[in-house]
């Protein structure tokens, strides 16, 4: 089989040949056709994620020290499987959940793979799908994605996953509610799909970049929000007329959660996702005055994942802007995304 490998952080991934491992017990091998290449990887490849004040949380005190291949937004065919694995076929197409817990601890118990404490996920420390095959611990984490397009399909994996359960977060809307989308990137524009594919309208894009504004106005936003304008908060109250409800923050660094916390309405919720990173600093008592909530929303669950993919089956889901690319093109895709050139996600194709 094939890897592109991480060797170095922050050096180009390097085309590794190596042995195709052979299933066990109930483990399934799967032949990956589409690989998406999400933002998180771009932090996963530099070695760390920014605390704010310096600090850093490095990637190698969670167990992911080079060599090792990322990707976690696998699509592909059943290759091989082992004995004990159960309720699927060799030549059967499926979405790879990646979020993958120890499966020995009772939120994993729950499928709450996604709250266990000793997480495996592909691609971060388990071998991901940045290669040619992948070896998945169990059937149950393979989803059937119907007729759905295999590269949009593979964007369900994260992008899809991770909106989806931030979305879910969201407190109680009334019909005069907004929600607030900050960042349109990958994620957050599959963010302002899901809420439309949900019959949510009131859904303002808020962006610093007019092409993935123009995207997400395309994708159902009823309003855009060009951030970069000193009264960005006062407008975006001005576009809810007072009542966001939700600001989900896809980007998450102190400038966007100074738009989405000041923004909301009493009884509103900052929904944090992004690992953009940063330090929060903010005033104590409005948040209990005005009764807002803070929630932080970590990709996502088993079943978020069979009900994000029943959307996209029903043909809710408008599909964001997906271009495939050549897996040996992987370096210039992290590049491209890393240098912010990509709208909506980049996929490879093995
Ligand atoms: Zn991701
Ligand atoms: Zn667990």
């Amino acid at each position: 089989m094939i890897s592109y490998q991480v060797v170095e952080h922050g050096k180009p991934l390097q085309k590794v040949m190596h042995e195709t491992p052979k299933p066990q017990g109930t483990e399934v091998l799967v032949r990956v056709t589409r690989s998406g290449v999400c933002h998180s990887d771009l932090h996963i490849w530099d070695g760390y994620f920014d605390l704010g004040g310096g600090k850093r949380f490095n990637v190698k005190d969670r167990g992911c020290v080079p060599p090792f291949t990322m990707g976690h937004e696998p699509y592909g065919v059943v290759e091989a499987v082992g004995k004990k694995a159960k309720g699927v076929k060799v030549g059967q197409k499926r979405v790879v959940f990646p979020w993958i817990g120890c499966g020995n601890c009772p939120m994993c118990d729950d499928e709450l793979d996604n709250y266990c404490v000793a997480m495996r996920s592909l691609g971060v420390t388990r071998p991901g799908a940045y290669a040619s095959h992948v070896l998945v611990p169990h059937p149950k984490y393979l989803v059937d994605p119907g007729k759905v397009d295999e590269a949009f399909a593979a964007t369900l994996a994260c992008s899809g996953i991770t909106a989806y359960s931030a979305i879910n977060k969201m407190p109680k809307l009334s019909k005069r509610d907004w929600v607030a989308v900050i960042g349109c990137g990958g994620v957050g524009l599959m963010g302002v799909a899901i809420l439309k594919a949900k019959g949510i309208r009131n859904v303002i894009a808020c962006d610093v970049d007019g092409t993935k504004l123009a995207a997400a106005a395309k994708l159902g936003a009823a309003a855009t929000l060009d951030t970069r304008a000193p009264d960005a908060v006062q407008r975006l109250q001005g576009l809810a007329g007072g009542y966001l409800a939700a600001a989900i923050d896809f980007v998450g660094m102190p400038a966007t959660a100074g738009l989405g916390l000041p923004a909301l309405r009493k009884g509103g919720r900052y929904i944090l996702v992004g690992l953009f990173g940063g330090e929060l600093t903010y005033p104590m008592p409005p948040i209990a005055q005005r009764a807002v909530g803070i929630v932080g929303s970590y990709v996502g669950n088993l079943q978020e994942l069979r009900e994000v993919i029943a959307l996209a089956k029903k043909k809710k889901l408008k599909p964001m802007p997906v271009a495939t690319r050549p897996a040996d093109q992987v370096n210039a895709a992290l590049e491209d995304l890393k240098a912010g050139k990509v709208l909506g996600r980049v996929v490879l194709s093995f």
